[in-house]
């Protein structure tokens, strides 16, 4: 019999990344597609996907979003309502699944990614994973015992409330729902609208990055004290500054104040707080892991 091989589709807001494999040390092959048009972008994905259609079992896609993943909604497997020209209302699972009549499985993006990490990367020896993704927007991932948590809705952990210090920093946030949220305070769009740059071009020692980690760490410090997470893994573009990491660790410890009496929080906080293991591949993975674990 011919191994198993599986599909995995990141679907991001700038491109499509695909692969085939099994896992992190078998990929049998690689894509990335820009993201321009459904028809056009997908028409590639399916394109490429097609000519292993004979080896595999069923294909995971991570999509930006809003992506809809309530099994029971009319729209499930649809970018809802998305500012992202041409992709409004777009059933992605279903153009998918009419060319590859092969099973598939959804999710969203950041949650496929904290899967990646929680299979093979940062987190392969945790149950209780927490993916975080700090970029244009922020979401979260948390996944138990190698599935991802779905409630009455899928977490929403950018849209947390955290202390805002009018007089340090005086931006009223950018979210659209809530103002001055975590993702209104702190993410790309909240830092460049603030400072009238991209937060890619504002030097590592500019004094807002250390405002930056403070809202970092303070929802770090909610999703510790309500989720109880093994390891924390954040990725995205913040975090690719030289201090972030180092300082969001500090921070994190300063606020908790001692209160939780663990080894990982008192003493190793360098391999609680991490960045992704599996680098640019954790969607892509991910993606196969929530297919090759679906029972599908
Ligand atoms: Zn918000």
């Amino acid at each position: 019999m011919a191994e198993k091989l599986y599909g995995g589709i990141e679907g991001g807001g700038t491109k499509f990344n695909c692969a085939v494999g099994d896992g992190p040390k078998n990929i049998v092959a690689e894509a990335r597609f820009p993201t321009t048009t459904p028809a056009e972008t997908l028409g590639q994905v399916i394109e490429f996907f097609t000519a292993y259609a004979n080896d595999l079992q069923g294909i995971g896609l991570g999509s930006f979003g809003p992506f809809d993943v309530d099994y029971t909604s009319s729209t499930y497997g649809y970018i809802t309502t998305t500012p992202k020209p041409h992709w409004g209302n777009t059933n992605v699972l279903g153009m998918l699944h009419e060319k590859l009549k092969l099973p598939i499985v959804v999710d969203m993006d950041v949650v496929v990614a904290g899967l990646g990490e929680a299979k093979w990367g940062a987190s392969k020896d945790d149950s209780h994973s927490l993916y975080l993704t700090i970029g244009t927007g922020i979401g979260g991932g948390y996944i138990v015992d190698g599935k991802p948590f779905h409630g009455l809705t899928s977490l929403e952990m950018g849209h947390v409330r955290i202390p805002h210090d009018f007089e340090l920093d005086p931006f009223r946030g950018a979210c659209p729902y809530h103002g001055d949220c975590f993702e209104g305070l702190a993410a790309g769009p909240a830092v460049e609208k603030r400072l009238g740059q991209r937060g890619e071009t504002l030097p590592d020692d500019h004094p807002f990055w250390d405002i930056e980690a403070g809202y970092i760490a303070s929802a770090l410090v909610n999703y510790i004290l309500s989720l109880a997470p093994q390891r924390i893994i954040i990725g995205g573009g913040v975090m690719q500054k030289s201090s972030m990491f180092p300082t969001v660790r500090k921070k994190v410890q300063e606020l908790l104040n001692n209160y939780i009496n663990h080894d990982m929080l008192l003493n190793k906080i360098d391999e609680y707080i991490v960045p992704p293991a599996l680098g640019g591949r954790s969607g892509m993975l991910g993606a196969i892991a929530l297919i090759m674990d679906s029972g599908k």
